[in-house]
């Protein structure tokens, strides 16, 4: 059975037996500088199930959900991973791919976690296109500190992530190339990757080599950046977003954003920067529907760009 009859088969059991639990969501699209950002408003995620008190011991004992992971979520073990349903679920069929060791979030991706990845994306949900995403390090916007990426199939009004419009912007794009978006406010880079190489290559050691020197020249482009622009005094947390088309990586100040006049935080992860926000309660729903620059909303929690340093950086488009 293929992978994407799998998660289907699998994703419907545990929709039935309720060990998935799926929630309702309207979106919300707002524009801004040819980014059309997309506001999910999921309001019974705030009632996720916490007041069970078995739950509440769960939680202080920290139980790890993916080691193991719960056999009526597990869809398919990889070489080093194992393909798991997201329980807690907006995106139907949203899959999780974790180590099957335990390796922490604070680690950069290898190239069999990147591997892993790309073949997923690839073959989990048929023609739909996909979004892979990892949420690096405690002010990344991840929960879990077991080694995971996540990939959604986007189905939605948008069959690209939203920041792909302006990743097309990018004049004469080279395949291995580091770039930066002039609209962005914040520190980021992206490299378009080499479709004709990687649908060309038979040899997985080779294809996953590969992403992984795609991913560590973004790295070292992004501390590179980063040195430039800022003068971070923690550890370094980032989000990383990869499509069939490109990588991107975005270094993090910090997991909440603050919607100052609503006196309001939201927890933004890689979602956010591909262009997709999430929000629980009405209040986050108006303040983000209202705001009046969803930029700076990321800029908040990334790295603002330093107006002082060298503009003449061969990486500016
Ligand atoms: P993050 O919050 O980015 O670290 O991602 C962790 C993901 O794991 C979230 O999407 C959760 O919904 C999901 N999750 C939490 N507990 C479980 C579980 N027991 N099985 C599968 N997925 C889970």
């Amino acid at each position: 059975m293929t992978l994407h009859n799998q998660i289907q088969e699998k994703y419907d059991a545990a929709l039935n037996s309720k060990e998935l639990l799926f929630f309702e969501t309207t979106k919300v699209l707002k524009e801004v500088d040819g980014l059309k950002f997309e506001i999910t408003y999921a309001p019974s995620l705030a009632k996720k199930p916490s007041s069970d008190p078995t739950m509440e011991e769960k939680k202080k004992i920290k139980v790890n959900p993916f080691l193991p992971p719960n056999p009526a979520l597990f869809v398919q073990d990889l070489d080093e991973h194992s393909v798991v349903l997201n329980k807690f679920c907006i995106v139907p069929h949203h899959i999780i791919v974790v180590t099957k060791e335990f390796k922490s979030q604070s680690q950069p991706l290898f190239p069999s976690d990147l591997l892993a990845a790309w073949q997923c994306m690839m073959t989990a949900f048929g023609t739909t296109p996909a979004l892979a995403f990892y949420n690096c390090g405690p002010f990344s916007g991840a929960s879990q500190p077991h080694k995971h990426m996540q990939i959604l199939p986007l189905q939605g009004q948008q069959p690209q992530p939203p920041i792909k419009a302006l990743f097309n912007q990018i004049q004469d794009r080279k395949a291995g190339q580091i770039y930066v978006m002039d609209k962005l406010p914040f520190v980021h880079v992206i490299t378009p990757l080499d479709r004709n190489f990687i649908d060309s290559s038979t040899d997985n050691e080779e294809l996953g080599d590969y992403l992984a020197q795609m991913f560590f020249g973004l790295l070292d482009a992004m501390f590179q950046q980063l040195r430039k622009h800022a003068t971070p005094d923690r550890e370094i947390s980032y989000n990383f977003i990869m499509t069939d088309q490109f990588m991107m990586l975005v270094p993090r100040s910090r997991e909440l954003a603050t919607l100052v006049q609503e006196n309001l935080q939201v927890s933004i992860n890689s979602l956010g920067f591909a262009g997709m926000l999430l929000v629980k309660t009405p209040e986050e729903l108006a303040a983000l529907e209202n705001h009046p620059d969803l930029m700076q909303v990321l800029k908040d929690v990334a790295y603002a760009w330093n107006p002082n340093a060298d503009v003449e950086d061969p990486m500016e488009q």
